[in-house]
């Protein structure tokens, strides 16, 4: 029997942004992939687009969720409560939403350390901390009932969707692919509009600073991993699909490489601390966009450091960059 297109539920976000995206899968189970956040607006949005679809909230019978962000998976406690659907999400991602009050708590304070330890300005930080307080409202937690992990299948909408967990942008993100159709979920993984942020994110078995993941080595692994997978399409958590995926892939990681080189070039000139250099690339940051400036920079000073050419200074206003004798 054939499977309907996978329909782009397009819904608001209060964040920067913009909208956001649910794919409703129509089949059995009906399945969401992803959720919006828990606002309003986003809910409204949802409603009314299932509807138009012919189909309402209370009739959904599983929700599939890509990452941990609450954009993503914000409204899956209303939808279970309301549909009795089942939530399903790979084990670690599991363990996050459903303890999500305490998780994101101590995911506040470990970006408070990492930029503390780089020697982010405290206004910065306290403006920062306000903001995601803030954030952190739009999710709420939800119990998971099917634990997924990598390789494994999930039946979603009539379709086989094989789960592929490729960290960097969040250490959860998560890939459903439609291998038989070459179509891939790519949540925040792949976008085609901007680059995927390496969020530093705090370890997901805990632990301070000195434990964080490399995570713009580990997100341009996972990019080479999905580029093998072949698929013809990626349906995205923002923005519309998109054709060319490697090619798309391509585009980022050379993005990558000269953002690495413009981030030598700078400390070469002098420009050693994370704040420094975020400024001199992006000009005077903006507040919401404060941390993520900071992952992208120590996403590239983690590539410079792994590549010899570039080492921590401990200073006394944080840790700063030096080249390399050698570099
Ligand atoms: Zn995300």
């Amino acid at each position: 029997m054939a499977v309907s297109e996978p329909k782009r539920l397009e819904l608001p976000t209060p964040f920067r942004i913009g909208s956001v995206n649910a794919y409703l899968l129509e089949g059995s189970p009906l399945t969401l992939v992803d959720t919006g956040p828990r606002w309003p607006a986003s809910l409204e949005a949802l409603d009314a687009a299932l509807a138009h679809h012919g189909h309402a909230l209370e009739q959904i019978e599983l929700v599939i969720l890509t990452h941990q962000h609450c954009d993503h998976f914000g409204l899956a406690d209303v939808i279970r409560r309301r549909s009795g659907a089942r939530v399903a999400a790979i084990a670690p991602l599991a363990v996050y939403v459903e303890d999500y009050e305490r998780t994101v708590a101590a995911e506040d304070d470990f970006a408070v350390d990492v930029m503390r330890r780089y020697g982010v300005e405290s206004a910065r930080i306290d403006a920062i901390y306000a903001i995601s307080r803030s954030f952190w409202r739009h999710a709420e937690p939800v119990e998971v009932d099917v634990r997924l992990a990598d390789g494994e299948t999930i039946v979603a909408g009539g379709r086989a969707l094989r789960v592929a967990v490729r960290p960097g942008h969040s250490p959860t993100d998560t890939l459903f692919v439609d291998e038989s159709a070459a179509v891939g979920f790519t949540g925040d993984h792949l976008l085609p509009r901007v680059s995927s942020n390496p969020v530093v994110h705090r370890p997901l078995g805990g632990g301070g600073v000195e434990r964080r993941d490399r995570t713009l080595a580990l997100y341009l692994d996972s990019l080479g991993r999905t580029a093998e997978l072949g698929l013809r399409t990626i349906l995205p958590g923002h923005g519309p699909p998109h054709a060319a995926p490697n090619e798309l892939i391509a585009s980022r990681v050379g993005h990558h490489e000269e953002r690495k080189e413009a981030i030598a070039g700078l400390i070469a000139k002098g420009r050693r601390t994370v704040s420094e250099l975020a400024d001199a690339l992006w000009g005077d940051v903006h507040e919401t966009q404060i941390y993520l400036a900071v992952s992208e920079v120590l996403g590239h000073t983690d590539l410079l450091i792994g590549e010899g050419r570039l080492r921590e200074v401990d200073g006394k206003n944080g840790v700063s960059f030096a080249p390399t004798a050698g570099a």
